[in-house]
C-alpha cells in the first residue's frame, strides 16, 4: 500500500507535521503508531521524525522541550499531549552495545528507517497526504504477523543489545511470530545482550506482562539464551515433570500460569516465579509413587527474593513478588473455623488477599487438569465469601486492631519497651483471633497481666 487514510492520525500531530512543512521541512509519522495504526490498534504514542535539525526545531517551535537535543530529539507538548520529534538519523557504531558512538543526521527518511529495530516499525507515514514509505516490507510482515529485523539481524542485535529484548516483547504484545532468521541471529548475539542494564530488563519484562500471553516472549527468551543470562533460576524448571495433578513440566506450568493470571504487571511476575522452589525441592514418594514439592512455597520465596534485586524491583514490589510466592499455596475446606480464615488472612496480610486470589485462580487452571480444577475453584469461591464474611465482622487481625497498644502496656503493666512488648501484644493477638470476643481492654490488660507475670517468673 501506497498510500494510507491520515485521517487516524490525531489533528495535533497533522499540525505539527503541517508546521514543519511550511517551513520546507519533511515530516513523517513513524515507528510503532504507524505500525498500530495499520493493525487498527491504538496508538500508544505519536513519533514525529523530520530532516530540521534539532536546533532548527526549536526555532519553529520555541516551547518545545528539548529532551534529547543531543540525539535530535524535542517533545512538543500540544493540548497537554507530548509529541517527540526526531531529526532523521542515521545508524553509526556501537561499540559498547547500548549507545551509538556518536549520533549522524541524515537527509532522507529511507536512511532513518534503516536504523531502526523491526520492519514494522520502520513505516514512515506522511500524515498530510497519506503517502506510506515502507522500504523493508513492514507491511508485508504486519499482514503475515512477523517480527523480523531490519537488515542482517545478527549485525542489529549486535548494535544495541535491548533490541532481542524488545523482539521477544513485540511477539507477544502483536501476538506475532519471530522470523526464522531474526530468531537464529539472537544467541549468537548473547554477549551484547548481557551489557544490558537490568532495569532496561526490568521495564521490558514489565511491558512484556501487559500482553495478553507473556509466555510467547518468555519461550523466545529462553529458546534465545536470554534467561541464562537473566534468570537460570527459571530454566531448571524446563523438562522437569510434576506428578499427577500436573499437565505440564515446571517451566509449562509458569508459563500457563502467567498467561491465566489476571492482574497488573507485578502480579504477573509474582505468577511467573510462584513455582521458583520447586526444582530445589522436588523428591520422589515411594508412598504415593509420585513427586512431592514439600515447603517449596517457602523455598521459593528464599530464591526469588536476590532474583527481584538483581532485577531491580523496588522494595515495595519485591515484598510483594516475596509474600506472593511465599503464601500462593493454600486449600480451603469447609472446616475452616472463622479463627482459621482470620490466622490465614493475619498470615498473608489483607493487602494481598486479592493478588492471592488471582494468582490461586491462574495457578489452579494452569495446571491443564480441567477435571480437577473444578473443586479447586469451588473452594477458592468458598474461601473468598468466608473472608468477606469475617472482614465484615470486623474482627481485630493485626495488632493494630487490639483495644490495648503498647503504651497501655507500658502504663499500665510497667512492660519494658522492647521485643518483649511485641511478643505480648502478638500473644494478645492469638487469642483474640481465636476469640474475638476477648478484644476488650479490661480482659486484654488481666490476660497481658497474667502472660507478663508468668513471663517474669520464668525468666
Ligand atoms: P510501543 O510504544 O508500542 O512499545 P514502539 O515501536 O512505538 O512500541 P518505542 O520505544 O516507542 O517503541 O520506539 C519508537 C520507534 O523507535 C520504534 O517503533 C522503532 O522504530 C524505534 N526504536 C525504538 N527503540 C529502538 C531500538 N532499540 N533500536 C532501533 N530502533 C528503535
Ligand atoms: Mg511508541
Amino acid at each position: 500500500m501506497d498510500k494510507l487514510d491520515p485521517s487516524a492520525v490525531p489533528p495535533d500531530v497533522r499540525d505539527l507535521c503541517a508546521r514543519l512543512r511550511e517551513k520546507g521541512k519533511k515530516a513523517y509519522v513513524v515507528g510503532g503508531c504507524v505500525r498500530d495504526m495499520i493493525r487498527g490498534a491504538t496508538a500508544a504514542d505519536w513519533d514525529v521524525t523530520t530532516d530540521a535539525q534539532p536546533e532548527e526545531l526549536m526555532t519553529i517551535f520555541p516551547r518545545a522541550i528539548p529532551t534529547g537535543i543531543a540525539h535530535g530529539t524535542v517533545t512538543v507538548v500540544k493540548n497537554k499531549q507530548h509529541y517527540e520529534v526526531t531529526t532523521f538519523r542515521g545508524e553509526s557504531a556501537y561499540s559498547d552495545g547500548r549507545h551509538p558512538d556518536s549520533v549522524t543526521f541524515v537527509n532522507d527518511i529511507e536512511h532513518d528507517l534503516a536504523r531502526r529495530d523491526f520492519t514494522v516499525n520502520a513505516i514512515a507515514l506522511d500524515p498530510i497526504d497519506g503517502h506510506v514509505i515502507d522500504p523493508y516490507g513492514g507491511q508485508r510482515d504486519l499482514a503475515a504477523k512477523v517480527i523480523r529485523a531490519v537488515g542482517v539481524a545478527k549485525e542489529r542485535f549486535d548494535e544495541d543489545g535491548l533490541r532481542v529484548l524488545r523482539a521477544a516483547r513485540f511477539v507477544a504484545q502483536l501476538e506475532f511470530s519471530l522470523d526464522p532468521e531474526t530468531a537464529r541471529a539472537i544467541p549468537a548475539c548473547i554477549d551484547t545482550f548481557k551489557r544490558v542494564s537490568m532495569e532496561r530488563v526490568r521495564d521490558e519484562w514489565t511491558k512484556t506482562m501487559k500482553a495478553k500471553s507473556p509466555s510467547r516472549a518468555f519461550e523466545v527468551m529462553r529458546e534465545g539464551g536470554i534467561l541464562t543470562v537473566v534468570c537460570p533460576e527459571l530454566l531448571l524448571g524446563v523438562g522437569m515433570e510434576q506428578n499427577k495433578y500436573h499437565s505440564f513440566d515446571v517451566w509449562g506450568h509458569a508459563m500457563a500460569c502467567v498467561d491465566a493470571c489476571g492482574g497488573d504487571p507485578i502480579l504477573r511476575i509474582a505468577a511467573l516465579f510462584h513455582d521458583v522452589g520447586k526444582p530445589a525441592t522436588r523428591a520422589f514418594s515411594d508412598k504415593t509413587n509420585d513427586y512431592t514439592f514439600y515447603e517449596h512455597e517457602r523455598v521459593g520465596a528464599e530464591i526469588v527474593f536476590p532474583i527481584c534485586t538483581r532485577l531491580r524491583f523496588s522494595n515495595e514490589e519485591r515484598a510483594r513478588i516475596q509474600d506472593l510466592v511465599r503464601y500462593h499455596l493454600f486449600h480451603y475446606s469447609d472446616d475452616w473455623t472463622d479463627a482459621a480464615v482470620r490466622r490465614w488472612v493475619k498470615r498473608v496480610g489483607k493487602d494481598r488477599i486479592e493478588d492471592l486470589y488471582l494468582l490461586n485462580e491462574a495457578d489452579v487452571r494452569a495446571k491443564g487438569k480441567d477435571a480437577l480444577s473444578a473443586p479447586d475453584l469451588a473452594a477458592l469461591s468458598a474461601l473468598k465469601v468466608h473472608v468477606e464474611k469475617v472482614l465484615v465482622a470486623g474482627a481485630a487481625l493485626s495488632t493494630r486492631d487490639l483495644c490495648i497498644n503498647g503504651r497501655d502496656l507500658i502504663s499500665e503493666l510497667h512492660v519494658k519497651p522492647g521485643p518483649a512488648l511485641g511478643e505480648l501484644l502478638d500473644a494478645l493477638l492469638e487469642v483474640v483471633l481465636s476469640d474475638p470476643t476477648q478484644n476488650e481492654r479490661a480482659t486484654l490488660l488481666a490476660l497481658a497481666a497474667d502472660l507478663h507475670a508468668k513471663k517474669a517468673g520464668s525468666s
